[in-house]
């Protein structure tokens, strides 16, 4: 165990992770000081709380390292290139992230961590490992990136068997020492290069997740680059490599099998060379990506030893999160899906491919995507596209590009309104048996508050319609 006693110890960032990473390392004797950027009304709040305790807070001055520091320990979303890191790096003062704090804080008799990353599906997936752990008798949260903090998780009263572990590209990036008992990388699809620099840095840091893995790597068959970071990770002897798949997995492999989600990796009995876990349709939503999860899920508590019972009891109880490919309500032979957490066009590919006549509602902020291989992927599919948003114009092109026949409204607004309006011609465009889905592919900020806030407004708007 790491000894804090008397070590100075800087904070970068108040927030979800700052402040209890603050506390805990005040608690373990640490002189700590806590930098932060902005100092508006909720920081102040925070800081107010902190130096009571006898913690300096440093309001409107995260660049500089403060005098005599030891150890940064970061918010996860700080990037790498940011003046107090590079000061850091000079003057040879390691920077540990949220994830890596609450590492190294687990007592002794810490639970093993299941762990996930990957472009899209991660809150999903470590969502349906709980539900299976727990259907396993087990005790067990999902955490992480994922509103539970890790921290919470390790220091809290609450004893754990196992934990299923959301972890996010930054926070890989800082957690060097992280050792899961197994790990899945779902996919990898370029997102938050702005950050990482480029895919390179991108992949090598999700790839951090496999690094020390005591039982299993999991990978997507389907996603090469997943397995090449198996390949590349130093694992523990007798750890293995896991495919997902889903087709007709081969040894080592989980997958598909005329509709039953098969195993052969983890198969009790040894007379049999496959063990099967659950049916399609005990996933919600049957999605393909959403197979893919459950596959993936069920790979890691497959590893952890769970029987092949739980595995189907903990996917039959799982309900996804809301605005994730949520049905809202069928009008007129038309059903209306919210799938607003598209955030991306990894994410939307994956909710077009969940339908085959759709009407699409998209447009927002592309951050720095492109929409060529989106648009000519789903080509087909399209009876018709609503484009709304500040970065409707770039889904336009592509679309003109590769879907000329599809009729686009290209809605000139970019007010909180316009939903009820996209709603509306959606609505107008739509055939019995069409689907009308709203996967933006794009964030949210131009026109909501957030991805909930553009789902409610769907929703509400769908709602008026049918009224
Ligand atoms: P994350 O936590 O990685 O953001 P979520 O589980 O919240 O992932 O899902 C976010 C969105 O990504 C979903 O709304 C869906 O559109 C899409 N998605 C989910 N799983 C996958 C997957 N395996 N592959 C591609 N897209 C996915």
């Amino acid at each position: 165990l790491f000894d804090f006693q008397g070590k100075h110890v800087t904070v970068a960032g108040l927030g979800v992770s700052g402040v209890p990473a603050a506390k805990a390392l005040h608690a373990r004797g640490a002189l700590v000081t806590v930098v932060n950027d902005g100092d508006d009304d909720r920081a102040r709040e925070q800081a107010a709380e902190l130096e009571a305790l006898g913690i300096t807070v440093r309001l409107g001055d995260g660049a500089s390292l403060p005098e005599g520091t030891e150890l940064i320990v970061t918010a996860p979303g700080w990037q790498p290139d940011k003046p107090l890191f590079l000061a850091a790096e000079k003057a040879g003062v390691p920077v540990w992230g949220d994830v890596e704090l609450a590492w190294r804080l687990r007592g002794p008799d810490a639970a093993p961590w299941l762990a996930v990353t990957g472009t899209n599906g991660k809150t999903t997936t470590v969502q349906m490992l709980a539900s299976i752990l727990k259907a396993a008798g087990l005790r067990t949260a999902a955490v992480g990136n994922i509103g539970v903090s890790l921290l919470d998780a390790v220091l809290g009263e609450e004893r754990y068997d196992v934990l299923a572990v959301e972890l996010s590209s930054y926070q890989l990036h800082w957690a060097p020492s992280l050792r899961a008992h197994s790990a899945a990388v779902l996919n990898l699809a370029p997102d938050h290069l702005d950050w990482h620099g480029s895919m390179e840095a991108y992949a090598r840091d999700k790839g951090r997740i496999y690094e020390g893995n005591k039982v299993a790597c999991v990978y997507n068959v389907a996603d090469k680059a997943t397995e090449d970071l198996v390949r590349e990770a130093d694992v523990e002897e007798g750890c293995r490599a896991v495919g997902f798949t889903l087709g007709t997995p081969g040894p080592s492999q989980l997958g598909v099998v005329d509709g039953i989600l098969v195993d052969r990796a983890f198969v009790e009995n040894r007379q049999k060379n496959a063990q099967e876990l659950a049916e399609v349709s005990d996933v919600h939503p049957p999605a393909p990506h959403n197979i893919a999860n459950a596959l993936a899920a069920a790979a890691l508590a497959r590893a952890f030893g769970v029987p092949a019972g739980a595995v189907r009891d903990g996917l039959r109880a799982f309900r996804p999160d809301a605005h994730r490919i949520a049905h809202v309500a069928d009008v007129e032979g038309v059903a209306y899906v919210d799938d607003s957490k598209a955030t991306n066009t990894h994410a939307a590919e994956a909710s077009l491919a969940s339908y085959e006549s759709i009407v699409w509602i998209a447009g927002g902020l592309a951050k720095g995507a492109t929409f060529d291989e989106l648009v000519a992927k789903s080509a087909k599919r399209l009876r018709a596209a609503v484009l709304i948003g500040a970065d409707r114009a770039l889904i336009r092109d592509a679309l003109a590009r590769h879907a000329p026949q599809v009729p686009v409204v290209d809605l000139d607004r970019t007010d909180t309104g316009a939903m009820l309006q996209a709603v509306t011609e959606a609505r107008r465009l739509a055939r019995p048996g069409d689907t009308v889905l709203l996967a933006p592919a794009c964030a949210s900020m131009d026109m909501f508050t957030n991805y909930n806030q553009r789902g409610d407004a769907f929703a509400a708007a769908v709602r008026e319609l049918g009224a």
